[in-house]
């Protein structure tokens, strides 16, 4: 039986993991590492670079270096997100022809995908090294609030780089998977906080007889590790600008160096009180050569990074409230991610959640592991275990006035099906357009459409008397199929609705190919 692996593709790093008998194991990369960097980088002569060799040479060729590409994945070029990320990232963000936002390497223009296929067809290559044969396979772990479109997105980086994914599963999802088969007393609620490098994701859970029940989850896909270094870069930016009139925003160069020391210094600060930046000949100044020397402290750090902290609270608050339960009755919170090492986010979750997080769980490796284990599941090598998962955002279609009215509500499990009735609005009304959204806010101009079709020939009458039945019947996988009926005559017109990455099929098995015959 080939193996399926399990990846957790992170913003910054990723770790695969695969099932030996019970436990599942974290592979080691060709260089020993146990998370290998999400770094790609496009060299002159036309060679490509993944992993710490990628990271190692970003100094001297940032803009053609891609991390963090997992943020792009699934979002419009017009996107508030895109826009920070344009201000932030030395390579270049582009609007492809469907609106999304891809990037420029040279003279080739890239979607987020064909770029993550590089790391997961890396990580690839490394479990088949450790396991001697052919991987195909893969669980592919996503950040809980990633929607479908980002979802779809990972498939079909995983597709491209040869891997069928056999399951799209929750970070802490896993995370909780990993911690809890053989830790946790039946009955018990965890939380599990999930601070990477890019997202951040909250999930409260049921343990129940080897039922994970997830019972609410809620999320940030915009806050990360990338955004504490990215507020101290901003930090030393302007004090050197102060200082010497030298924006060193301006040089990439200057910049990546600048970036790297920032993040080592953060992770210094979270052992140690205090730290030094040191990056002598960073810029020319009139006077000749300037160099960029400053001690940081761990108070400096939390003050600077305060709005940061805050904004992990409002999505734990509604993660908690969701869950109809008080903070009181989470037995246990486990921390996730890398940036859940900082003194101040251990200290947050305390303030949160009245107690102190579990220790004892590498977080950079357990949503790996977690994704491992649910292979076995899959197998039929865990009976005793059940996942119940729920959906990220509220599904439903546009009504008079511009407004979301929701079928199906965040934090509901799935599979599910759900059904409204809704009246026409107008005498004598031909055809309804049902358009289906995904969102949370009371007005579809905060939603995203996902696609809509038109049910017609309806029976005259004054407007509010054809009723019109919308049934939402979402599978595991996230595909949702919506259908309306007219009440009167039973007429039903049906949609599947896929989510899409922006990427048609024939492009995805193109770049399948192409990424095959390297
Ligand atoms: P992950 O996506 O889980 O690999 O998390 C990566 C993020 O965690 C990056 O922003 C890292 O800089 C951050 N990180 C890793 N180790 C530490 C540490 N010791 N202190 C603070 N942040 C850290």
């Amino acid at each position: 039986m080939s193996a399926i692996v399990g990846i957790d593709l992170g913003t910054t790093n990723s770790c695969v993991a695969v099932l030996e008998g019970t436990e599942a194991t974290v592979i080691h990369n060709e260089l020993g590492g146990r998370t290998t960097p999400s770094v790609v980088a496009f060299k002159e002569d036309g060679g490509i670079l993944v992993g710490a060799a990628a990271k190692r040479q970003a100094v001297t060729n940032p803009r053609d270096t891609l991390f963090a590409v997992k943020r792009l994945i699934g979002r419009k070029f017009d996107s508030p997100a895109t826009a920070e990320l344009r201000r932030t990232m030395p390579y270049e963000i582009i609007r492809a022809n469907n609106g999304d936002a891809w990037v420029r390497v040279g003279d080739r223009d890239m979607s987020p995908p064909e770029v993550s296929a590089h790391v997961l067809g890396h990580l690839k290559r490394i479990a088949e090294e450790y396991l001697g044969k052919e991987v195909t396979q893969a669980i592919v772990t996503v950040p809980a609030y990633f929607d479908d479109a980002q979802r779809q997105a990972t498939k079909d980086a995983g597709r491209i780089a040869g891997l069928e994914i056999r399951a799209i599963l929750n970070e802490p999802t896993a995370a909780a998977l990993a911690y809890g088969v053989h830790r946790t007393p039946t009955g018990s609620v965890i939380a599990v906080f999930d601070l990477g490098g890019g997202t951040f994701d909250i999930s409260i859970l049921r343990i129940e007889d080897g039922v994970f029940s997830v019972m609410a989850t809620s999320g940030d896909s915009f806050l990360g590790g990338d955004d504490f270094d990215r507020m101290v870069i901003d930090a030393l930016v302007h004090e050197f600008q102060e200082e010497h009139g030298v924006d060193l925003g301006e040089d990439p160069v200057a910049l990546q160096r600048l970036k790297e020391a920032s993040e080592r210094a953060k992770q210094e600060l979270s052992s140690s009180l205090d730290t030094e930046v040191h990056l002598p000949f960073v810029a020319v100044g009139p006077q000749g050569p300037l160099h960029l020397v400053r001690k940081l402290t761990r108070d400096w750090l939390e003050q600077l990074t305060r709005p940061l902290l805050e904004r992990l609270e409002g999505p734990c608050r509604r993660a908690i409230g969701d869950a109809k339960l008080n903070a009181a009755e989470i037995d246990q919170v486990v921390l996730v991610g890398g940036m859940t090492r900082m003194p101040a986010v251990v200290e947050k979750t305390f303030n949160i959640f009245g107690k102190r997080p579990v220790k004892g769980v590498n977080p950079d490796e357990i949503v790996a592991i977690g994704a491992a284990t649910q292979s076995a599941i899959m197998r039929g090598g865990l009976k005793e275990v059940v996942l119940l998962d729920v959906t990220s955002h509220s599904l439903g279609i546009r009504v008079e006035g511009n407004r979301f009215s929701a079928l199906i509500h965040r934090n509901t499990h799935i599979p599910v099906r759900e059904t409204k009735i809704f009246a026409t609005t107008e005498n004598d009304q031909e055809f309804v357009s049902v358009e289906v959204f995904q969102g949370d806010t009371p007005l579809v101009s905060g939603s995203r459409l996902l696609g809509q079709f038109l049910l017609g020939d309806l029976p005259r009458g004054p407007a509010g008397s054809v009723q019109v039945q919308v049934s939402f019947t979402l599978d595991v996988d996230g595909i949702l199929c919506v259908d309306a009926k007219e009440i009167r005559t039973g007429k039903v017109t049906s949609k599947r609705i896929l989510a899409s990455s922006g990427l048609s099929r024939d492009t995805v098995e193109e770049l399948s190919r192409a990424y095959a015959g390297r």
